[in-house]
């Protein structure tokens, strides 16, 4: 069973969207698990403090690591990966989705504030992970968006292993555009090769589509793409 063990300090917004649909019947079926740990149990004042000023002056507050060290400590287990979801860490993408998939256990930190201490990071050999160049208010939702995307990955979460292996990032290219029922709908049809019934002329359309679509929108993608493919001519 593939578990994810988050921690944070707003553990009442848990299981959240990850509460619905297939993913909610799998949490409940056990396919899959999520443990939440609540940052400030592990506060020792009464105030329950968490977070203090940075050393060397500077804006907002930082989570203590003598706090979170103590909460990360009395519950992770030996060789479990332990991730920050940062702005600095590494991009999450699919392949990484599928890396992390394999793990039995995940832990997840979601910070708050400025961040975290350093220390904190080197101490507990913790990586640190970005879900895209931007700043959010907390690691919550960037946890969110990991999970998801790990849960559909997993056999029997979804139940339709092919579907997954067309989506957009499979082949290194989006995905082509999709169309159902009515087949006329406000004067527009859907393209005819869709209605040919002919299967190697609709496969030989969508893959230029997608082609079509991932030099458009992201030449980045289409710069690895062509290189994978002069590659694999050689
Ligand atoms: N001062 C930090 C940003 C702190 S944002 C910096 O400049 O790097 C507060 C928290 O939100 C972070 O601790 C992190 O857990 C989360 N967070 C913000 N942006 C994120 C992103 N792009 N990916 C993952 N987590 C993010």
């Amino acid at each position: 069973m593939w578990k994810a063990r988050v921690f944070t300090l707003y553990p009442e917004i848990f299981p959240g969207p990850l509460k619905k649909g297939l993913y909610g019947k799998a949490l409940k079926k056990k396919i899959w698990d999520l443990e939440v740990i609540n940052i400030r149990d592990s506060a020792e004042d009464k105030h329950k403090t968490v977070d203090d000023t940075p050393f060397g002056g500077g804006n907002g507050m930082l989570l203590k690591p003598d706090i979170l060290g103590k909460s990360l400590d009395s519950s992770i287990k030996k060789d479990e990966r332990v991730l920050y979801l940062s702005p600095k860490g590494k991009i999450f993408d699919q392949k990484v989705a599928k890396d992390l998939s394999k793990e039995k256990t995940l832990n997840l930190i979601c910070g708050h504030f400025e961040g975290v201490d350093e220390r904190i990071l080197k101490t507990r050999n913790i990586e640190e992970v970005s879900i895209g160049d931007y700043i959010l208010s907390g690691g919550e939702s960037a946890s969110f968006v990991l999970i998801d995307a790990i849960l559909r990955l997993l056999p029997d979460v979804l139940g339709n292993e092919k579907s997954i292996d067309e989506e957009s990032f499979e082949n290194g290219l989006l995905e082509y555009p999709q169309y159902t029922k009515p087949q006329i709908w406000e004067k527009q049809s859907v393209p005819d090769v869709l209605l040919s019934g002919d299967h190697a002329k609709i496969k030989d359309w969508r893959l230029s589509q997608s082609r079509d679509i991932t030099r458009r929108q992201r030449p980045d993608l289409w710069e690895k793409y062509l290189n994978k493919k002069k590659n694999e001519k050689y």
